[in-house]
């Protein structure tokens, strides 16, 4: 970070000497300098340049407006303003809270002042670098010989080796020397939260609204279970979002506890509506409770907050209606829900405490944030028990915690705050935004079809958008609840030809699968696969090339297909995995082969049927886990799944929600679960390439999926 923006006097020569001296003093002082050609000029510089790290301007010239606009921008940036000695001064630059130095045009004197910019500079970088990211920094700095672990010994075995040295030029020296000792006291302690590593959380704590905050180095499936281990005791009940990442599914299979489903809804391009507000009742918890072996009343519940699909809940409402102890919001999706109004009123740390209640929320930080994998945090407000808390926490930490990542949880916390922070939010927004009203003007200017977007009329402002009921034409939930469920607007969902928001199938369509696979040969991974839809996520490391990319990509597919091209010259990947199949396939009867499938089997009906009604609770999570440590198991067919426990949870992906817990049982009711997996079977055994993923099923090499059930005989 060395960069100096310097706005030149105009016309004055008495001005442009001194600045000539000093811009030959900041460069021996290491500073690289910079001329903007006016005040906008200067502004997109720093808009787009982090590494400015102060501006020099006149004071007569450019003044208040100026600072203002910079401080817009980035309030902690240091500024250098010069005055000739006759310079008005009566602004109220104290009110503007800037860091502003005052030198004046002299000449001689240039040295001195590039040695104080290069204070400044360094408070600059002392202000915005958080403590425990700072003490990481530092001891690096210091080159300690140490004799603990790990092993590498800040890399030096690494050079001791031909491959070991491969591997340390890969990485670099820092990446190495920051990967230390738990044993180095000047950092504190993860595990005991002290020095460093507790400023580190109480600085985290207020970044995001939290009372508390917990680093965790392992993944919010690692959050999500010292959370769950904390809030509920071996023999209680708690209420889980039917729609739960598989962590928490672990959570119930580790901990003897007993699950009461929350029942999400969906519409008919499989896009989960959230918990409909009936289910939060006290009268919907009873009967469940009442019809659960050995439940009692709840003392903790988990949502899922967003959705996959970008639905964030209400939370305020939930926080009030739910009648339990506790309430984890699992938001691993969403960790930057603080930093933008249109979320307010929106997440698990928003508001006020809840009078009687602790609200959780886990956040993997490392999903849509700037941090290293595995970064995660819990967030926590309201009134627990720290030490038997943390005695969750150290359960599943481990004693050789990774402190890049620890610190890139710290540095993402960081990077949010202030308005650099606010703007860096603000512009996945306004890019999210503006991706959307491109597809829609690709959509009224293309001829023929184009992909739509899964949005309301007129996206102009950012905001969140209500599902509201009697607005089905756009979002396809038959029973939507007012004011309980919001579209995210950076997750957005593009909708493929085939079929309508309300199921209805058309003659011809383009499955969502053709369009992934085409633009992940072009070097775009899409999030999710549904069967008419994919889901773009628009991170705050989306930056307009890659916007564009994803357009180019949809334009280019759209030309393809409309040319029908050979599979071999559209999908050479897809073609390669069976070229006999493949050989003088076209695309268009590709997508209208599976197409048709979809349809034959109607895809749409079976979906919304396997998620009605949930399989029957044989055994809780927890009692099955135990029967197949046992060796209780046998493997079994997929087809023959009714009447059987399944030992695991069955996961299709897409839609990537589990259909089958551990211990639960396909009956004749919910046969539709199984045929819905069995169909998604049909189909990928068609198309070479286009298998599905089924989690907790596998594949044999000869096409069949086998499944582990419970041997209840040999109990
Ligand atoms: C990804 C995810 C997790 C797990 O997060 P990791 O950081 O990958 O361990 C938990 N819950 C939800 C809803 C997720 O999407």
């Amino acid at each position: 970070m060395n960069i100096i923006a310097i706005m030149g006097p105009h016309n004055a020569f008495y001005k442009d000497e001194p600045i000539r001296e000093l811009d030959g003093a900041l460069n021996a002082q290491g500073f690289q300098t910079i001329y903007p050609k006016d005040a906008s000029d200067l502004l997109k510089l720093i808009e787009h340049n982090p590494r400015i790290c102060g501006v020099i301007f006149d004071w007569d010239e450019y003044s208040q407006d100026l600072c203002s606009e910079i401080q817009l921008l980035n309030e902690y940036l240091p500024l250098y303003a010069f005055i000739n000695t006759h310079s008005s001064m009566d602004v109220s630059i104290n009110e503007m809270r800037m860091s502003m130095w005052f030198f004046e045009y002299g000449l001689g004197i240039s040295e001195e002042i590039a040695q104080r910019i290069r204070q400044y500079t360094n408070e600059y970088i002392d202000t915005i670098t958080p403590p425990l990211t700072k003490a990481l920094f530092n001891y690096v700095k210091e080159g300690k010989y140490t004799f603990c672990t790990p092993g590498h010994m800040a890399g030096t075995a690494f050079q001791k080796s031909p491959v070991g040295t491969l591997f340390y030029d890969f990485f670099g020296a820092n990446t190495l020397k920051a990967d230390i000792s738990i044993s180095v006291t000047e950092l504190g302690s993860l595990l005991d939260h002290t020095g460093p590593h507790l400023e580190a959380e109480e600085y985290i704590a207020r970044t995001f609204g939290a009372e508390q905050s917990y680093m965790v180095t392992n993944g919010t499936s690692t959050s999500n279970k010292i959370v769950g281990m904390y809030a509920a005791a071996a023999g209680s009940t708690v209420l889980i979002d039917r729609n739960c990442h598989k962590s928490l599914t672990h959570l119930l299979m580790m901990s003897d506890i007993i699950p009461v489903w929350l029942k999400p809804t969906r519409n008919a391009l499989g896009i989960l509506g959230g918990i409909p507000k009936r289910e939060f009742t006290k009268e919907s918890i009873a009967l469940k409770v009442a019809q659960t072996e050995r439940a009692t009343w709840p003392v903790h519940a988990v949502i899922t907050n967003s959705t996959y699909d970008g639905l964030l809940y209400n939370t305020q409402y939930i926080k009030e209606t739910l009648d339990v102890p506790s309430i984890h919001f699992d938001s691993a999706w969403v960790p930057y829900t603080n930093f933008h109004p249109i979320y307010q009123g929106l997440s698990g740390m928003s508001g006020e405490r809840t009078p009687g209640k602790v609200i959780y929320e886990t956040q993997s930080t490392h999903k849509l944030l700037a941090a290293f994998s595995q970064a995660s945090l819990i967030h926590i407000k309201g009134d627990y028990d720290e030490q038997t808390f943390n005695e969750a926490y150290m359960m599943h930490t481990t004693t050789s915690p990774n402190y890049s990542i620890v610190a890139s949880i710290e540095t993402a916390a960081a990077m949010l705050r202030g308005n650099p922070g606010k703007r860096l939010i603000n512009r996945s927004v306004e890019r999210a935004l503006h991706f959307r009203r491109e597809i829609q003007r690709l959509r009224e200017e293309s001829e023929g079809w184009f992909f739509d977007i899964w949005q309301p009329e007129g996206v102009d402002e950012p905001e969140c958008w209500a599902i509201q009921p009697g607005d089905e034409d756009w979002h396809g939930f038959m029973e939507a609840d007012a004011d309980h469920m919001y579209l995210d607007p950076i997750k957005v969902t593009i909708l493929t030809p085939g079929m309508s928001e309300r199921g209805v199938m058309a003659d011809e369509g383009i499955p969502a699968a053709l369009v992934a696979k085409y633009l992940d040969e072009r070097g775009v991974v899409v999030e999710k696969t549904g069967p008419y839809n994919l889901l773009f996520l628009f991170s705050i490391g989306i930056d307009k090339t890659k916007a564009m990319s994803v357009l180019r990509g949809l334009t280019e597919f759209k030309r393809a297909y409309d040319l029908n091209l050979r599979v071999s010259n559209m999908l050479p990947d897809l073609y390669a995995q069976d070229p006999d199949f493949y050989r003088t396939m076209r695309i268009q009867d590709l997508a209208q082969g599976i197409h048709r499938l979809i349809r034959e089997h109607d895809l749409p009906r079976l979906m919304l049927q396997a998620f009605a009604t949930l399989p029957e609770m044989k055994l809780t999570p927890h009692q099955m886990f135990q029967q197949q440590v046992k060796g209780n198991v046998e493997t079994v067919e997929l087809a023959q799944l009714v009447g059987r426990v399944s030992a695991n949870m069955i996961l299709p992906y897409p839609p990537g929600v589990p259909v089958v817990m551990p211990g639960e049982m396909i009956t004749e009711e919910s046969r539709a679960v199984l045929d819905f997996l069995l169909m998604l079977c049909t189909i990928g055994k068609h198309y070479p390439g286009f298998e599905t993923d089924i989690h907790g099923a596998k594949l044999t090499e000869d096409g069949r999926y086998l499944v582990r059930v419970w041997r209840s005989e040999a109990e």
